[in-house]
């Protein structure tokens, strides 16, 4: 086998040490010091095959798809729609009809609110979000609502960071046409319990879209067991290249959907005279070139997830995160903001006396790479009363040396600001 073969073939026994060689930018060192890096929830890092992927595509078969007669134009299309059933089967969607490739999970809450939303959602109706969703999974819904003089409604959390399920069956009604909620919260770490909440939705007639962002990259998927309507990601977190991205949306609610952008590749026909008709999903909606590299990367990315097995990453990250938790409580001054039951990896904080900014950049200098800051949730640190908050956010290579690291990096502040 080599090296690439090794680092897909179905992982025996979970092994952080050999996972981190396909890793090389976590061998670099920043400011003297090796690389801890804990931003996942912002982006992840790449394995080789990843980048191998892409260097394949462009230095062999590169070409543009979907139009050529020519071998490496239908190698390229085999590759790119190849990617498309790679991704429906990690989704576990009916077909691959049902995956849309997009820039990410932005610009897919977007296109569900202009075709899907703009259709459906009239002056009286609602929309629901939660109190914990990222900007993107809020804004697209204000500005319809406001368009079409709907009301967007917030389902409450707890103070642990947990969505009050009883509250939010207590805002559906008739009018709620979209529910769109986080899977998991980049922020907090909070795991929705997205199947029942759909389910809720479903009684009153309403449609979920469950924004997957920080979903994938942690645990395993299936949309269908799920029950959402509309699923959305972004690859750069799921290891994959950035500007890639999906909506998974049911066959008949895509089939209904108007398009949103419009050119070449989008089209069946166009006249002048006749005007123009309009390609079969999920073409419909991939206006122009896409990135047809970065979905070849997203396969392999996901190639690699699954080589590990979600179920064995959804396990490790959760024994880290207990363990870095456990340790953090015990640091005087600090306050977790997030301590649902259901969490993912990532731990927020702050501290007594001490700016995020000024955590992070002390944090920094020992090499250890979080985020400071709002995290797209102003919502959500309104509601806690912070400004920002300090952010280490978990992949299957973070160890937990690096969690003591963190720790001890975090105990220096600490000190600093006694
Ligand atoms: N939703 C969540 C929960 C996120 O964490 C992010 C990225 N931080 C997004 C949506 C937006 O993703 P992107 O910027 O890749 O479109």
């Amino acid at each position: 086998m080599n090296a690439i073969e090794e680092s897909v073939a179905p992982m025996a026994t979970f092994d952080v040490e050999r996972i981190r060689r396909d890793f090389p930018v976590l061998q670099e060192r920043v400011r003297g010091k090796e690389l801890i890096y804990l931003d996942n929830a912002a982006t992840t890092q790449k394995p080789l095959t990843v980048a191998y992927a892409l260097q394949h595509y462009y230095t062999s078969e590169n070409a543009n798809i979907h139009r050529g007669v020519h071998l490496l134009s239908q190698q390229a299309t085999f590759s790119y729609e190849r990617a498309r059933g790679r991704v429906g089967q990690f989704l576990n969607a009916a077909e691959p009809g049902e995956i849309v490739f997009l820039r990410g999970a932005t610009e897919a809450v977007n296109l569900v609110a202009h075709g899907y939303g703009r259709q459906h959602v009239g002056p009286g109706d609602e929309v629901i979000v939660s109190q914990m969703e990222h900007h993107s999974n809020i804004v697209p819904w204000q500005v319809l609502c406001e368009e079409k003089g709907a009301t967007l409604r917030v389902a409450p959390i707890n103070d642990a960071g947990e969505l009050l399920l009883e509250e939010y069956e207590g805002l559906l009604s008739e009018r709620t046409k979209i529910v769109a909620v986080t899977h998991a919260s980049n922020a907090l770490g909070t795991v929705n319990p997205v199947q029942e909440m759909t389910a809720m939705a479903h009684k009153f007639g309403a449609v979920m879209l469950v924004d997957g962002a920080q979903g994938v990259p942690h645990m395993s998927v299936d949309v269908r067991e799920i029950g959402c309507d509309f699923y959305v990601f972004s690859g750069h977190k799921l290891f994959a290249p950035t500007g890639i991205g999906v909506l998974y949306g049911k066959k008949d609610l895509l089939n209904a959907m108007p398009p949103w952008e419009t050119g070449g590749g989008m089209i069946q026909r166009v006249s002048f005279e006749q005007g123009t008709t309009y390609a079969d999903v999920p073409m419909r909606f991939e206006a122009g070139t896409p990135h047809i590299a970065g979905a070849i990367g997203l396969a392999a990315a996901i190639d690699y997830v699954n080589a590990i097995g979600p179920a064995v990453i959804a396990e490790y990250e959760d024994e880290l995160l207990r363990y870095v938790t456990e340790q953090l409580e015990d640091v005087e001054g600090i306050t977790l903001i997030g301590t649902a039951k259901e969490k993912v990896g990532v731990v927020s904080f702050v501290m007594d006396d001490a700016h995020p900014h000024d955590i992070g950049t002390i944090l920094d200098a020992e090499g250890i790479a979080v985020r400071a800051g709002h995290h797209c949730a102003q919502p959500l640190m309104q509601f806690y009363n912070v400004p920002a908050t300090v952010r280490a956010s978990l992949a299957f290579y973070n160890t937990r040396a690096e969690m003591d690291a963190l720790v001890t990096g975090i105990r220096k502040v600490r000190e600093v600001f006694k």
